[in-house]
């Protein structure tokens, strides 16, 4: 179908994932791998297309959050390594072992059946060990108390028949605003590696920077960074952009076309709950996209689109598949209207819906087909 007869679509320029992923690149020591973070259809633009593109590119990794989206992948014929972030169920860990995946293991019992797993169907399976450094999350906890617990699983998890160590990371929680707390949870990774190493045991990679820790801290880049939303081209902590930072391009843009132009009298109310009254006549547009398409409800009277370069506020709630925007004097049926882009950031959208570019991003539902150039 051509995109001018699409209701809504999801432009995705590889030319700015391909600038973003050099840029970053050039951030990066020589020898350090790089890992692209593709989990959740790699933030909405497209799991499959931004993987091969990645993989063209030659990065050296890509992470998913579950072994379906690692499956879509390898089937589909990527054969870059592809680490799972997340734990298996332990009744599925033979799937990471015959889809050739590197599992992120964090506790012994999953690491003894993925280890069962790996003897069964006579290979061996790559582990990357998940240590909790303050997050609170997953993995083996390294603070002073339980350091020397944590050095005790991990040997014995290194001394399972099976599994291959080829990794260790950790994840920061804050590393988009504070400093301080990022370094105690770097100080404690390295202190648990320290201790990995007077006990003969070494890792040949080792990584903890995401997209924040990427931009703001080069000491934590280490053997391997795992960013996601920098190599969709935009900063977890919108402070950074352009402070002095390296000119990512936002990748996706978010389109919709003018459906209707309504002339609506004064006094009308605008969409469900009669939220939005009208206070004269107005031209009304009526746009083709809703909260299944991944355009949030609570963006209801607060968020905006533009159209003819003028940016237009959301009348009324978000429907399901519809909303309305005013019109002016100069909007016609079947003019585009960006939702996100350049002159409509995500970014506001996500201050206005109290989250973060992230989720809006990876929301943009499946009912959007994506359009790829570059
Ligand atoms: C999602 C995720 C990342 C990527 O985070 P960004 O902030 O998008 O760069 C890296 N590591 C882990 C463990 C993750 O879950």
């Amino acid at each position: 179908m051509e995109q001018h007869q699409k209701r809504t679509w999801a432009e995705i320029d590889l030319g700015a994932l391909e600038h973003n992923y050099r840029t970053l690149r050039a951030m990066l020591p020589q020898q350090c791998r790089f890992l692209g973070v593709v989990k959740a259809n790699a933030y909405g633009h497209g799991a499959l297309a931004v993987a091969r593109r990645l993989e063209g590119l030659g990065a050296d990794y890509l992470a998913v959050a579950c072994i379906d989206e690692a499956a879509e992948l390898r089937v589909s014929g990527i054969t870059a390594p592809i680490l799972v972030l997340g734990p298996t169920p332990i009744p599925l860990s033979a799937e990471p072992v015959r889809l050739r995946l590197t599992q992120t293991v964090g506790d012994l019992e999953s690491a003894k059946a993925l280890s069962a797993a790996a003897q069964t169907e006579g290979r061996k399976v790559k582990i990357h060990i998940k240590v909790d450094t303050g997050m609170s999350r997953l993995g083996f906890v390294c603070d002073e108390a339980h350091m020397a617990a944590a050095v005790e699983e991990i040997a014995a998890i290194c001394a399972l028949p099976g599994l291959e160590p080829e990794g260790i990371f950790t994840h920061f929680s804050d590393a988009d605003s504070c400093e301080d707390f990022t370094m105690v949870q770097f100080t404690r990774f390295l202190d648990l590696l320290e201790a990995l190493k007077g006990r003969g045991i070494t890792f040949a990679i080792r990584h903890c920077a995401a997209s924040s820790a990427t931009l703001k801290f080069p000491c934590t880049h280490l053997d391997m960074v795992r960013p996601g939303l920098a190599l969709y081209g935009h900063y977890p902590d919108p402070s950074c952009e352009g402070l002095d930072g390296p000119g990512l391009t936002p990748v996706m843009r978010l389109c919709t076309r003018v459906a209707a132009v309504r002339t609506v009298p004064a006094g009308a109310y605008v969409s469900y709950g009669r939220t939005a009254q009208l206070a004269e006549e107005q031209r009304l547009a009526v746009l083709p996209i809703g909260y299944a398409d991944g355009l949030f409800r609570t963006l209801s009277n607060r968020g905006a689109v533009s159209i003819r370069g003028v940016s237009r506020p959301i009348t009324g709630r978000v429907c399901m598949d519809l909303c309305m925007v005013p019109a002016g004097e100069d909007v016609q049926v079947g003019d585009v209207a960006t939702v996100y882009g350049p002159e409509q950031p995500v970014e506001a959208a996500a201050e206005l819906a109290g989250t973060v570019s992230y989720e809006l991003l990876s929301a943009v539902s499946r009912r959007v087909p994506r359009i790829y150039r570059g």
